[in-house]
């Protein structure tokens, strides 16, 4: 029998023990604190934690508990049936191939931005769960995205701690020799060499591959720095890197990938590779086009311009002459595989289209943005109409097991079903929601909510105090600062994501006489929880951040408005559980999907969201609420004035009182009716598991011959 010290180290470097509750209870359980401190890294924590103490330790039910969760973590490494060696024994064999250039898998490995990292994340989990021979490819960042710290006026500032490798979970790819493996792309005049990282996700393998390495000059280590870090040139070396890179590295480890799918364009330069692969075996362009074609998949993620990377000719030509002459391509070939108008290829180079031109399938993320994507990419497609340009949908999802905290999962498993089976079918969820009282239904939320407001003391206490000791006053004024007065008894909305100012997050306090009237009435009050963080160049994100942080203190406000910094995904997490509304504001049609709204379902939180994205295909009318009704309108103030009405009237006619009207038990029933309907009818629909088997079945499969 396996030592229980070496199961416990195996189990830390499985980022399975990020989706499993108990296994994530025996990490916290040896020293909540340090839990806390090495930001829930079991790693860092192990580390900290002699064996003389874990040996003991073991001696007492822990032992036991070690052992159970081994088990568990064995059985479904090793289990001989799953989704996949049922309805897709070809994803067993041959691997699926994913690109991403971040991955949000747990708050303590820093290799994402935001909400597209967290889908690759999710992605990757319900792959694993599912049992499809799944390999991730992205980059190791060692500064990560940076860390948000709020100054006295409110403004983000950013700070970039480094990760070590020591203290991840991932280990060094090596040859068989046990040397490590190095690959090398051409950048340039360049050759820029890289190692790689394995982190084992589940049964699912991602590799992170590394220029922080001595062969390479200093410049070329930095592509490994940071999450979307510097300027056009460092774009494009990370996006050689990974595509290209990536290709070359799976080739090294001998995998032979029958799907290579792109999440969005950053990783599109890896069809090149393909495409030099088939050159070089002789095939004329047109073969070697049609070739890559048909083993590629693409998933465009944002209508938003700058979403989507443009290079110019120069430096196109700059960074890939030597490249392409290289595979025996032309320079004005390439360039026509990424213009936008095939007849002018002295503009801009587009990764979407060139992702679009070689892919065999291509989708948005959601039934609205795959029509606005169409829209958008209809002229690549001259003499199709709108409805035949061929980008799909496949609506996003979130990864239920892990975007669930443990009260709420127990709470489910006390009526007989895990998370995962709540998700499976409606049918399932109905069944389960009938051996529910809504009294049960009304302590569970007041036991998530009381969680969240614990967690926002402890985490407020930090914020502040930090904030204290960077200010140049010598005088800290907290009267200005913000205190938690909030309550659980209080209708709690919660708003958090990227600051992009597409989303609007500061839509609600467009009418501050109105908000306080809604927020400080007697009798039905309500409190507010922001997070989110501003991409580092975006002023005007992190000028809305600096308004929502000033109204906050606001005396009439303070208290009840609250920003936490430093949005990630344990304090997403948090949230999610914790709120009784999750509030969206993009404007439509802006938000491709979004997938925090989804995660609050299971928790007993309802949606409150502009029509957009993934809300108009779940909105019932009786499954949360909507901010108008889809209505759009050319100029931006009359859009946000027209919206942030709808948002007052719905917050005073509907969802104020149906929260607040009680029966003689001081149950809403009202309320606990939306909730019931929120589980039912969005939980089986918008998960991961549902989404990777559309992706499997759809596109992955190829069953039908080309
Ligand atoms: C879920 C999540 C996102 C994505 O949220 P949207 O609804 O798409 O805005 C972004 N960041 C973090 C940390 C998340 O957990």
């Amino acid at each position: 029998m396996q030592n229980k010290i070496t199961s416990l180290k195996e189990l830390s470097r499985n980022l399975w023990w990020s989706w499993d509750t108990e296994a994530k209870q025996l990490f916290e359980e040896l020293s909540p604190l340090l839990w806390e401190r090495n930001n829930h890294n079991p790693v860092e924590l192990l580390q900290h934690i002699s064996n003389d103490e874990l040996t003991a330790r073991c001696e007492l039910e822990y032992g036991k508990k070690i052992e159970s969760v081994y088990s568990r973590f064995t059985d479904y490494l090793n289990a001989k049936e799953t989704w996949a060696t049922i309805n897709a024994p070809e994803l067993v064999e041959n691997p699926v191939a994913y690109f991403s250039a971040e991955f949000g898998i747990h708050e303590s490995v820093r290799i994402y931005s935001g909400g597209l990292g967290v889908l690759a994340g999710d992605h990757l989990k319900s792959a694993s769960d599912l049992g499809i021979n799944f390999i991730g490819v992205t980059l190791f960042y060692k500064e990560g995205y940076f860390r948000q710290y709020l100054n006295q006026d409110g403004w983000q500032t950013e700070n970039y701690p480094l990760q070590y490798p020591e203290s991840l979970p991932i280990e060094k790819v090596t040859d068989e020799d046990g040397k490590e493996l190095i690959i090398s792309v051409n950048i340039a005049q360049s050759e820029v060499f890289a190692q790689a990282w394995r982190l084992k996700v589940g049964r699912a393998t991602l590799y992170l591959l590394d220029t922080n390495i001595g062969l390479n000059e200093s410049h070329y280590r930095d592509i490994c720095c940071r999450v979307y870090g510097g300027d056009q040139n460092m774009r494009i070396n990370q996006e050689i890197l990974l595509g290209i890179g990536g290709v070359k590295l799976l080739e090294k480890l001998g995998e032979k990938p029958t799907v290579y799918h792109m999440n969005e364009g950053h990783s599109a330069f890896l069809t090149l590779e393909l495409l030099a692969r088939e050159l070089a075996n002789g095939a004329t362009e047109t073969e070697a086009m049609a070739n890559v074609r048909s083993r590629c998949v693409f998933t465009t993620h944002t209508p938003v311009p700058a979403g989507h990377d443009r290079f110019s000719r120069e430096m196109m030509h700059y960074t890939f002459n030597k490249y392409i002459s290289t595979i025996g391509m032309d320079f004005d070939d390439l360039m026509r595989l990424g213009s936008e108008d095939k007849n002018n290829i002295y503009g801009l180079f587009t990764m979407t289209v060139l992702a679009l031109n070689l892919s065999r399938t291509a989708n948005g993320v959601s039934k609205l943005h795959g029509e606005v994507s169409r829209v958008m990419w209809q002229h690549l497609y001259t003499g199709k109409s709108v409805d035949e340009v061929p980008i799909g949908h496949i609506t996003n999802g979130v990864h239920a097991s892990s975007w669930t905290c443990g009260q709420t999962a127990l709470f489910w498993n006390k009526f007989g079903v895990s998370v995962d089976e709540m998700s499976l079918s409606r049918e399932t969820a109905e069944a389960v929601l009938a051996k529910v009282t809504d009294s049960e239904l009304w302590a569970l939320r007041y036991i998530l909510k009381r969680n969240l407001i614990d967690f926002i003391d402890r985490y407020l206490a930090n914020q502040l105090f930090h904030q204290h000791l960077n200010s140049c006053q010598s005088e800290y004024d907290t009267s200005k600062s913000a205190k938690n007065t909030f309550s659980p008894d209080v209708l709690t909305i919660g708003f958090a994501r990227r600051f992009a100012t597409y989303k609007r997050a500061p839509l609600i306090f467009r009418d501050l006489e109105r908000l306080n009237r809604i927020i400080n009435n007697e009798t039905r009050p309500l409190q507010i929880v922001f997070a989110g963080k501003a991409h580092p160049h975006d002023d005007a994100g992190k000028d809305y951040i600096r308004q929502i942080v000033q109204h906050s203190r606001r005396s009439e406000f303070s208290g009840k408005v609250i920003f936490l910094e430093n949005y990630n995904l344990g304090v997403a997490k948090r949230m999610v559980s914790g709120v009784d509304v999750w509030l969206n504001t993009p404007v439509r049609p802006m938000e491709a999907s979004g997938t925090s709204g989804e995660k609050t379902v299971l928790h007993g939180g309802l949606n409150f969201s502009v029509l957009d994205g993934w809300w108009p295909e779940a909105y019932n009318g009786e499954n949360g609420f909507s901010i108008a009704n889809g209505e759009c309108f050319e100029n931006y103030e009359e859009q946000d004035s027209f919206d942030a009405e709808k948002m007052y009237s719905t917050l005073e006619n509907q969802i104020i009182p149906a929260f607040y009207e009680r029966n003689e038990e001081n149950i809403p029933v009202q309320w606990i009716k939306k909730i019931r309907n929120a589980i039912a009818t969005i939980a089986p629909e918008y998960n991961t598991h549902r989404m990777v088997r559309d992706y499997a079945t759809k596109y992955y499969l190829n069953r039908k011959a080309e």
